[in-house]
């Protein structure tokens, strides 16, 4: 699905005022804000578009794709001023047994939901050398399909995250309920915010690093602004 570099750069301007505003209303400071875009419906003409506006956090929900995508891409990034802040998210669910390809292309995972899956993440960073970024995702909604760790274990796993030398847990990341009405967000977004305050206020995680929130889409991005977000996942809002 390749959309024009117009469009791109009109969305692109769009969400940055969306933000803006939410931001406004309950007195936060945009650059507060990040966005993640998500590129899985994107062709790679899209991807540099979106990278020339200074979208340079970019987020995929497959770790094949991802690693795809970042091989393609690097070539023409090698030759673009903003190359080095171009960063590679890894949003969506991971198995364990990815782990080892996904870190050849990313060092931040926002779907980390037990302690298995961070103990070989850990061990594999170890090997690498490297510090993996991480965020517990959380099931907020408290729907059965969905991936994260409940929320009365999630500040458990959170204290036990921090004990992984390798990994370092810079947030909380969920995802709401589908719905027509972003609203209906609001209340899954709040809870995570709760859990944030709670991990900070009891110190369960470094103060210096567990700085983030990772939740909102296209459909319900201002209100998770409104909440705390930190982190934006937009995809269809740029590239429709
Ligand atoms: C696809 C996806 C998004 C972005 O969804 P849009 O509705 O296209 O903005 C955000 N987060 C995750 C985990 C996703 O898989």
């Amino acid at each position: 699905m390749a959309a024009s570099p117009k469009t791109i750069e009109a969305n692109v301007d769009r969400v940055r005022e969306t933000i803006a505003s939410a931001c406004a209303r309950v007195g936060r400071s945009a650059a507060e804000v990040q966005i993640i875009g998500v590129t899985k419906t994107a062709d790679l003409e899209d991807i540099k578009t979106l990278v020339r506006c200074g979208v340079t956090q970019l987020g995929e929900s497959r770790v094949q794709q991802l690693t795809e995508r970042a091989e393609q891409l690097a070539p023409w990034l090698a030759q673009q001023p903003l190359a080095s802040e171009v960063r590679w998210h890894l949003i969506g669910h991971l198995q364990r047994n990815k782990v080892k390809p996904v870190l050849h292309a990313t060092r931040i995972i926002h779907s980390v939901d037990s302690l298995r899956l961070a103990e070989d993440i850990d061990e594999r960073a170890e090997q690498m050398d490297a510090t993996v970024e991480v965020m517990l995702q959380v099931n907020c909604s408290q729907e059965p399909q969905k991936f994260g760790v409940a929320v009365g274990a999630a500040c458990h796993l959170a204290e036990l995250l921090g004990t992984l030398k390798n990994l370092r847990l810079v947030g909380l990341m969920t995802m709401a309920p589908l719905s027509e009405n972003p609203e209906n967000a609001r209340p899954t977004f709040a809870r995570l915010r709760e859990l944030f305050d709670e991990i900070r206020g009891e110190r369960l995680a470094h103060p210096d690093h567990f700085r983030h929130l990772s939740m909102g889409m296209s459909g319900d991005y201002p209100v998770a602004v409104e909440e705390g977000a930190t982190m934006v996942r937009v995809g269809t809002a740029l590239f429709a």
